[in-house]
């Protein structure tokens, strides 16, 4: 297995830039997410890397060696589509035995790679039988053991997971980590589904228009996001956005808005007044809004109730703000009830009012 840099890659096609600086690299054996929304360049870095497309500017390595302009035979690297492109008429061992022959493998060592493969993969009963008489489940780990039998230096996973079932698509997420531990094998992996990219990774790259956001650990990128576009993306439930001025109180510092009030640290105070601005945006995750037992705290009025199961989703209203909090269902609360909030404030990320960048959190990720 390799590591793979890229250095300084931009792509346009036109006038449209679809990917712009992008440096990043990706340790041997590690799984790397790119994660954004639709149109934010991740299928394009992926087919850069691939050898798909070639770059308008910067350098792809791959294991320490530059690959710009090598096509993608050489570059030694699996691609696996959300649209597994298994051919309907082999087998499920012909179709894992097809890139071997390609490359003119001796009998032997076929049939010998493809059983092992098909044994990691949980699929060794299903070697005779045809694309068609498969589950999208069992489809999607021929796909991969495709790609697992050419033996790569990497592998490029776009979206695999997006044709199969919610249910599925949990289990077949559990397989693919599994499988990572295992080969402890290169892999990057685009999705748009954030809690894909959550519970997968080592790191995850967030893109946006083409620019890359944030790369960090699964935790790093939600308890420390780089600004407000990741904190609302990463997230089953964004994060709530409080915009709020800079006053002073009896205590020190607080950031305001109506009354909703926080208190802030001096590091925090300091932060926000570094940026030049009195303003500036509290970000708090729902779980770190608390329905408080007692009368104390800022009360809110209880305008929805969503039913999740082991928790409930309450939509607040403090004044003008709208807040969501995440709470068990013991504490659950009845629409139009006034509540009072205990806030994690040591918790909140602070961003700039006008760039959204995040000025400040507490929290050690
Ligand atoms: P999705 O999740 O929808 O697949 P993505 O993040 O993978 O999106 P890309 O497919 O990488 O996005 O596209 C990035 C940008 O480049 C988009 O604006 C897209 O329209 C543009 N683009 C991609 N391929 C081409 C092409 N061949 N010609 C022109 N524009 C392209």
């Amino acid at each position: 297995m390799a590591e793979i840099e890229l250095r300084n890659v931009s792509m346009r096609f036109g006038q449209s830039v679809a990917l712009a600086d992008l440096s990043v690299s990706v340790r041997e054996g590690e799984f790397l997410t790119l994660l954004g929304p639709s149109g934010c360049g991740k299928s394009t870095t992926l087919n850069l890397i691939a050898g798909l497309l070639e770059p308008t500017a910067g350098d792809i390595l791959i294991g320490g060696r530059r690959v710009n302009g090598l096509p993608p035979k050489a570059r030694r690297v699996a691609m696996v589509f959300q649209d597994y492109a298994l051919y309907p008429h082999m087998t499920v061992f012909e179709n894992l035995a097809f890139p071997l022959r390609a490359t003119r493998t001796p009998q032997p060592d076929i049939r010998r790679k493809v059983e092992g493969v098909a044994k990691v993969l949980g699929i060794d009963p299903l070697v005779e039988r045809l694309p068609k008489e498969l589950s999208g489940g069992q489809r999607q780990r021929v796909a991969l053991g495709r790609a697992l039998v050419r033996d790569p230096q990497a592998f490029l996973m776009d979206e695999p997971l997006s044709n199969l079932d919610a249910r599925l698509r949990v289990a077949m997420r559990a397989e693919l980590k599994r499988l990572h531990r295992q080969l402890k094998a290169t892999m990057i992996y685009v999705t748009h589904d954030q809690a894909e990219a959550m519970t997968l990774s080592d790191r995850i790259a967030v893109l946006k228009d083409g620019i890359l956001q944030q790369v960090g650990t699964p935790r790093r990128v939600y308890e420390r996001p780089a600004n407000q576009f990741v904190a609302s993306f990463v997230g089953a439930i964004g994060m709530n956005f409080v915009a709020c001025r800079l006053e002073a109180s009896g205590e020190g510092a607080v950031l305001a808005a109506g009354p909703f009030r926080m208190p802030l640290s001096r590091g925090q105070e300091r932060a926000v007044r570094e940026c030049g601005e009195q303003r500036a945006v509290v970000g708090l995750r729902p779980e770190h809004v608390r329905i408080a037992g007692d009368a104390r705290g800022l009360a809110a009025t209880v305008e929805l109730v969503e039913y999740l199961g082991a928790e409930v989703l309450a939509y607040l209203r403090l004044g003008e703000t709208r807040l969501i909090a995440k709470v068990g269902v013991e504490r659950s609360p009845s629409p139009d009830q006034v509540v009072h909030l205990e806030m994690d404030w040591k918790r909140a990320s602070l961003f700039a009012a006008e760039s959204g960048v995040l000025i400040a959190a507490e929290t050690e990720a």
